[in-house]
């Protein structure tokens, strides 16, 4: 909702693009067929598309708007969601506006009792957390998807229902100019929280719904604090509730608070009300400039998914699949990696380099994911909003307990998003072995960055599809492991393999792709000797790791990761 006076797109400080329809061949008679047809060009779909066209392939995207998402939802994005937009081409962007932060702090009434830091070195490229409206997130992706010459944007055009089969998909599309069906090869169903294909289908969300009901309200106010996250329990301002505050670009400021139990929530978003208690919690902020509401609505915690993301040539993706709470922040990371997992495997299926079943491997991997966020953000849901008289006695005496002890304060940590690692996947080879390594990614995580030197960084060297890390403290490779490197580098899909050294030998020609390791880092970090290899996924998960290659395990590993055989 907009202040009275306001027109819906009125915002103080993001002008709103307008995107245009065009009427489509298939209007006018020309029968055309798609590979991949993506409904929904919210940030998951967008993000799928560009992963698609990554890999050479193109689709069409039908979104029922003319311009991004209105009003403010999702703003804190990971770092693991920033190295996945890195190798769509488009992480840059994103930094340059967003505001990167790692700390934060919980408050109980007016004491501070627990701080916030999330893991961050000289090791990584990207801060643990970056704040961004998603209007911008939005209009950052469709813009870097109309430069790929592989995505065909087309607004003003509602699915109404689709009809799929063993051959391909039929989506029926309104637009301003009349009705026609779309036919593609496969469909991405991203159309969100109200998915019309998940409907058409006749398919339900399972899960719980929350109590406790969230005003989420951003204001314009210029302010010295720096970007952290804060959460308060029990301020001054609000006795009773709980209240989050995040800095985003452009003096925006995010003020999430809970309503009370018999809070009339239609009376609470009065403006009215909303400007009272706002100035409340500004005022209880020590802020004394000028501030201007920008935007609000209400929020409420649901942990529903889809019982299978896939269904025949129909996968679904973001929240069109699960809807998971806002607290932790893992509605739209957890969107990027369903993104990043469905558009390789597609890719790799329609380019010919897997058969149809790598796509059986989606519900399992990003299924499991989303279980994760529902164990982890229920706890922190739990926490934020007490279902129960006594959950809140117990959370009010872990709170009350930290005002004496320090340790207690971590009953307040928000346990932040994290990568879901497939250690339990159909793709995943020898995860049992991880006890052979000191350290290092398991298989089935995703790769960690290291700094290689100025500006440069390990994830920065990977290529497009598979990679393999191999070591080697001088760069020499033995005849039989360059054998099957070379094998799979000159193999029918893409492979880049990065040899690792610490120590070059001037006399060798060395392999094409080598990253010399000065100070010993990435050897360390990746647990590494001479000999060790890390198979990786184009998504940047291990596929399998050993300490010493094994040639045809690598083989057997990489025939494993693109569905072809059982681990
Ligand atoms: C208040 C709030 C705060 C949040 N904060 C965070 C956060 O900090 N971090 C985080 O990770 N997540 C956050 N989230 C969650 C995040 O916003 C969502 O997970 C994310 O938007 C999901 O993206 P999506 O592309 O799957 O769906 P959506 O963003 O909902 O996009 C779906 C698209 O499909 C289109 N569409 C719908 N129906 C049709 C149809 N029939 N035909 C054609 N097109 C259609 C819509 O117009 C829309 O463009 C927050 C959510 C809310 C509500």
């Amino acid at each position: 909702m907009r202040p009275q006076g306001r027109d819906p797109y009125e915002s103080l400080y993001f002008e709103y693009p307008h995107y245009p329809f065009v009427r489509p061949p298939e209007m006018d008679g020309a029968a055309r067929r798609h590979r991949v047809a993506i409904v929904g060009a919210g940030p998951v779909g967008v993000t799928t598309a560009l992963e698609l066209a990554r890999h050479g392939i193109p689709s069409a995207i039908l979104d029922d708007k003319n311009t991004v998402n209105d009003g403010s939802r999702a703003i804190c994005i990971s770092r693991h969601s920033l190295e996945i937009l890195q190798q769509l081409g488009v992480a840059e962007r994103f930094t340059a506006k967003a505001l990167g932060w790692q700390y934060g702090r919980t408050y109980y009434r007016d004491r501070q009792i627990f701080r916030l830091a999330m893991r961050h070195s000289e090791q990584e490229r990207f801060m643990p957390m970056y704040n961004l409206q998603q209007q911008y997130i939005e209009l950052f992706l469709i813009e870097q998807a109309m430069t790929t010459g592989l995505v065909e944007l087309r607004w003003q055009s509602a699915v109404q229902g689709i009809s799929a089969d063993d051959t391909g998909v039929a989506v029926d599309v309104q637009t301003p100019e009349g009705k026609y069906t779309l036919a593609a090869d496969y469909l991405l169903a991203a159309d969100g929280a109200r998915s019309a294909v998940r409907r058409s289908l006749g398919l339900q969300l399972h899960g719980e719904a929350y109590e406790g009901r969230y005003v989420i309200a951003d204001v314009q106010m210029r302010s010295d604090f720096p970007t952290e996250r804060r959460a308060f329990f029990n301020p001054p301002a609000l006795p009773d509730s709980t209240l989050l505050i995040h800095k985003q670009p452009d003096n925006i400021w995010r003020i999430d608070y809970q309503l009370m139990p018999d809070e009339d929530p239609e009376d609470a978003i009065r403006e009215d009300r909303i400007r009272a208690r706002v100035g409340a919690i500004i005022a209880m902020l020590g802020e004394t400039d000028d501030w201007e509401l920008e935007w609000w609505s209400l929020y409420k915690a649901y942990t529903l998914a889809l019982d299978h993301y896939r269904h025949g040539r129909v996968l679904f993706i973001g929240d069109a699949a699960h809807l998971v709470p806002i607290f932790g922040v893992r509605g739209l990371n957890n969107g990027f990696a369903d993104a990043v997992d469905a558009g390789w495997k597609l890719a790799w299926v329609l380019n010919g380099w897997a058969d149809d079943p790598l796509l059986d491997s989606v519900t399992p991997e990003r299924r499991g994911a989303t279980m994760d966020v529902f164990a982890n953000a229920g706890k922190s849901t739990r926490f934020m909003t007490p279902p129960s008289r006594g959950y809140r006695l117990m959370r009010d005496a872990a709170l009350s307990l930290s005002l004496a002890c320090d340790w207690a304060g971590g009953f307040a940590n928000p346990r932040q998003v994290t990568p879901y690692t497939y250690s339990d996947s159909p793709l995943t080879s020898h995860p049992q072995r991880d006890h052979a390594f000191t350290a290092g990614p398991g298989a089935g995580a995703p790769l960690c960055n290291r700094r290689l030197g100025e500006d440069d960084y390990l994830l920065d060297h990977l290529g497009r599809g598979f990679n393999g890390l191999y070591f080697s403290a001088t760069g020499e490779i033995p005849a039989e492991h360059a054998g099957v490197l070379d094998e799979l580098e000159n193999g029918d899909m893409p492979f880049r393999c990065l040899v690792i050294t610490r120590n070059p030998d001037p006399r060798s020609r060395g392999h094409a792709n080598t990253l010399v390791d000065t100070d010993g880092g990435v050897f360390e970090a990746y647990g590494a000797g001479s000999g060790t290899l890390y198979l990786v996924r184009p998504d940047r998960h291990v596929a399998a790791r050993w300490t010493q290659l094994v040639p045809d395990q690598i083989r057997a590993a990489l025939d494993t990761a693109t569905g072809r055989t059982s681990p």
